[in-house]
């Protein structure tokens, strides 16, 4: 564990468990030299604590290169919840996990990610005031689903010099909240979809909806598409599946889409453009940002819509120096990030202002 929060630059991981909620709960902070880590809160089954305290990491990680790359005054963090086998009482384990997040100070916000709801949000703020995503604020996906379809719409002017989505085969991993969304925008734009979830329901409603086709989960590295979009879990592009692969593009809102940084390698050895997770998944973390700086709906859409031209130039500079996508993303960020830890001399900057404290963040996983 402690090999890991090095590799990582982790700054602190934190542990809760609570026998009468049936909480189990890790919060990962990776940075808070940039402002409060912020990142959402994943409710999912995990094999075990190592798997879980593993995904903690690696996404805390991601929040701080996110929140770096779109220039907003925060580290990064993310917490995991267990989901308990059996029964348990929902609104009870999140107010368990509001408390927690409280006894951090205001060092780390949560919000909505893979397995959480508005309501769970609500139970949080019960205990908490660091929370975003709540009934009052909503719920960022159709942000982050925009800047995906965005960004996929980039990768495809690039890549393939078409300059529309018309005609374009998509295979898409994973139908949830942003999944489905990007699959409505893609077909609104007039392409082709094929589709896969662990959710049977999910994929035939995307077939009624937008005529997708649907694929087993094990079937969908080996679609015939011009671009891969994994809005699914993590991890995905690995040893495995990227063999498998047979398409040009890989633009998808999961976070930590890569198993280990050299699969960024493998893609770009294969040929294949990827769009870096936590640059093309940041809408949903602009949004609730810009909101919170009282920003104009139109000012944080075309915040949104420059994910797009974020990407061209990491594309194009890809391109001149013929080096993976993913390795100059990361040495962006990391640039950021040291920058602000020299201009800090060391000092944290805690969100303890009462500005900050007033206010119902807003922030995306
Ligand atoms: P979600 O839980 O609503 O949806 C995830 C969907 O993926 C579910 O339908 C699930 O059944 C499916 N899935 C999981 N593993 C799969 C697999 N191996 N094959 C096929 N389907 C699979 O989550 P979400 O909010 O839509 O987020 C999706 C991804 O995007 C996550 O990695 C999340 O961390 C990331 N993300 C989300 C946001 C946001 O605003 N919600 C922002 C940034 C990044």
């Amino acid at each position: 564990m402690f090999e890991q929060m090095e590799s990582t630059g982790l700054q602190d991981l934190h542990f809760a468990a609570d026998p009468d909620t049936g909480l189990r709960a890790i919060i990962a902070i990776h940075s808070t030299v940039r402002g409060p880590a912020i990142g959402g809160c994943r409710f999912i089954p995990y094999a075990g604590d190592a798997q879980a305290i593993t995904d903690a990491i690696r996404l805390a990680r991601g929040m701080s290169y996110k929140a770096a790359l779109a220039g907003l005054p925060h580290g990064g963090g993310k917490a995991v919840i267990m989901q308990p086998p059996g029964d348990y009482d929902r609104g009870a384990l999140m107010a368990a996990f509001g408390q927690f997040i409280n006894n951090l100070g205001g060092r780390y916000i949560t919000a909505m990610d893979s397995g959480t709801l508005v309501e769970d949000m609500d139970a949080i703020a019960t205990r908490t005031q660091w929370v975003s995503c709540t009934s009052r604020t909503g719920n960022p996906s159709p942000s982050t689903a925009l800047g995906v379809f965005e960004g996929i719409g980039c990768a495809v002017r690039h890549k393939l010099e078409h300059h529309s989505l018309c005609g374009i085969k998509v295979a898409l991993q994973g139908l949830g909240h942003v999944g489905f969304e990007v699959a409505r925008l893609l077909h609104e734009a007039g392409a082709q979809l094929i589709v896969c979830d662990l959710n049977n329901r999910r994929c035939i409603a995307a077939r009624q909806a937008f005529g997708a086709q649907c694929v087993d989960v094990n079937d969908i590295y080996q679609v015939q598409a011009d671009v891969f979009s994994p809005c699914g879990l993590g991890a995905i592009l690995n040893d495995d599946s990227i063999p498998q692969l047979r398409c040009s593009i890989v633009a998808g809102s999961a976070n930590n889409q890569l198993a280990e940084e050299r699969h960024g390698e493998m893609l770009h050895q294969r040929g294949i453009l990827y769009a870096p997770d936590y640059l093309i998944n940041a809408g949903g973390l602009i949004f609730v940002a810009l909101n919170h700086a009282r920003a104009s709906a139109e000012a944080i859409t075309a915040k949104i819509h420059s994910i797009g031209a974020e990407l061209e130039g990491l594309f194009r500079q890809a391109d001149a120096l013929n080096t993976p996508t993913s390795v100059l993303a990361n040495r962006r960020a990391e640039a950021i990030i040291e920058a602000a830890r020299h201009s800090s001399e060391g000092d944290e900057k805690p969100a303890e202002s009462t500005e900050e404290s007033s206010n119902d963040h807003r922030v995306s996983g």
